[in-house]
């Protein structure tokens, strides 16, 4: 198991300049699922590792699929242009903010189900319980195969709870867009950076799905993690997979733990820290697709309406906001919808202005607002396939640099089972706790100190 995918359906007669980027590049491919989401002849489909396969005899070349594809030719201009109507891209990992808010959902059982507070639920749920759209496009982990995710359509209050939460994995998740056009429904959703751009490509080429989709919310993204995530954490547990019904990123009270569902109903941990203060980094180190490694949209920038996680603490280094999710308006659209559901008491929410204490922390804007632009430009510089977002590399310290590498070094040694493996075993044991313990501690400090 390693990130790049080596059984990628080559074509043999299509041409590929005429495809998506996983035909000729796959390094480059997100995963987003678009192009097969598009095709008029339903030649592509996805592949068992999230991959685009082609049907030759189905494929007419029409380059439909690589004019939507988010892969490799992500002009952030043309993106801005199709999002906002201008071309003034904002500067900053926030991009463009209008008003910031902290909220979270009326519904106790949709607060308590969300990552962070239900915010987006409660807002798909706001226009799907108002007649505004007939289902909400959202995520679960499949029935057939819980290690895996899957987009949906949801159509009940219910289905939506069974969306929440966040699934910090590769999902294929614009492939819907078959079963949009199949059909003349509208539909709310909330995506992932990555597909918000192949959207936007895909509203350019067919206007009619504009109209289907009217409410885009934008979900924050430090990366999702190799779809053979799950499968290999389990084995670590010496849990089979098909010993699980359902698996939960962020499971039980907030923020979360990685839980394995299991059939016979009882509830496995599969690590001691929470999400947040443990668990995330090192996963992120070790389970980071090639492709996300080079993504630098952490804030879903094109969006009308983007949900983060409230991660703000006090002086003494404790969150201030649990079960809450923080908003970034974007723009009139965005505003209106939020407007909306705090009106029609779906949605608790709190302006807090321009108060520069609730950006983004600084940790994340380092991975992707730094880390990965830097990445990127390494790679541009070795004649490596890179991304390109038109957007120039940010001046970097000597120290900057150094630390990208480091990290560089350690997302390449994550690639390889045999040291991935070990490592993933020992950080989620017992055997770490004390590693875990004196990092909590130091951030502690740090805090203490910045009073
Ligand atoms: C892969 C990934 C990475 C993220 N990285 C960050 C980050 O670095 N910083 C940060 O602040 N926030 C990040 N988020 C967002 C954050 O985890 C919460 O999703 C967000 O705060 C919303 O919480 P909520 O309680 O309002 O939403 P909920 O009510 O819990 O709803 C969550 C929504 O997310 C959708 N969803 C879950 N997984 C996926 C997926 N893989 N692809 C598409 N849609 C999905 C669900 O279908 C659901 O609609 C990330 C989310 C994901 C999925
Ligand atoms: S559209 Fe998405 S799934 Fe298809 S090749 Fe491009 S990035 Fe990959
Ligand atoms: S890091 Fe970027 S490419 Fe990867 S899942 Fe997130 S938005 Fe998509």
């Amino acid at each position: 198991m390693v990130s790049s995918p080596l059984t990628v359906n080559r074509p043999r007669r299509v041409d590929p300049e005429k495809l998506s980027v996983a035909f000729r590049e796959p390094s480059l491919c997100a995963r987003s699922g678009t192009c097969v989401g598009v095709c008029p002849e339903k030649a592509l489909s996805i592949g068992e590792d999230y991959y685009p396969r082609i049907d030759e005899d189905a494929c007419t070349e029409c380059g439909l699929c690589r004019r939507v594809c988010p892969g490799e030719d992500v002009s952030f201009e043309r993106l801005n242009r199709l999002s906002f109507g201008d071309d003034e891209v904002a500067s900053g990992f926030d991009g463009r903010v209008e008003e910031v808010h902290v909220g979270y959902a009326a519904n106790e059982d949709m607060r308590a189900g969300g990552a962070g507070g239900g915010v987006v639920t409660a807002m798909l749920y706001d226009v799907l319980r108002h007649g505004d759209v007939d289902g909400c496009i959202v995520t679960r982990m499949r029935p057939d195969k819980p290690w895996l995710g899957e987009p949906f359509i949801a159509r009940t209050v219910d289905d939506l709870l069974r969306s929440q939460g966040s699934r910090y994995t590769i999902i294929p998740f614009n492939a819907i867009l078959q079963q949009v056009l199949d059909g003349n429904e509208r539909y709310a959703l909330a995506a992932l950076p990555c597909h918000l751009h192949g959207l936007r490509f895909a509203f350019e080429e067919i206007p009619a799905l504009r109209e289907r989709l009217p409410y885009v919310v934008g979900l924050f993204c430090g990366g999702a993690l190799e779809t053979f995530v799950v499968p290999e954490l389990l084995e670590t547990k010496g849990i089979g997979r098909e010993e699980i019904s359902d698996f939960q990123f962020r499971g039980g009270e907030w923020p979360g733990k990685m839980r394995a569902i299991m059939r016979n109903g009882s509830i496995r941990d599969l690590h001691y820290s929470n999400y947040k203060d443990g668990a995330y980094n090192y996963f992120i180190g070790l389970y980071l697709p090639n492709r996300c490694q080079t993504c630098i949209d952490g804030s879903g920038l094109f969006s009308d309406v983007s949900i983060s996680d409230a991660w703000t603490r006090d002086e003494e280094g404790n969150y201030k906001f649990a079960y809450h999710s923080r908003i970034l308006v974007r723009n009139a659209k965005g505003k209106a919808m939020l407007e909306r559901a705090v009106e029609r008491g779906t949605l608790v929410g709190r302006n807090l202005g321009n108060d520069k204490a609730y950006q983004t922390h600084r940790r994340q804007t380092t991975r992707k607002g730094l880390n990965a632009p830097l990445r990127l430009g390494r790679r541009e510089r070795r004649g490596l396939p890179v991304p390109r977002y038109g957007v120039a590399t940010p001046s970097a310290t000597f120290r900057e640099r150094m630390t990208e590498r480091v990290v560089s070094s350690l997302l390449w040694l994550g690639r390889h089972r045999v040291i991935r493996y070990p490592l993933i075993r020992f950080l989620t044991s017992k055997s770490a706790l004390p590693l875990i313990k004196v990092r909590l501690w130091l951030k502690q400090r740090k805090y203490k100190s910045a009073r």
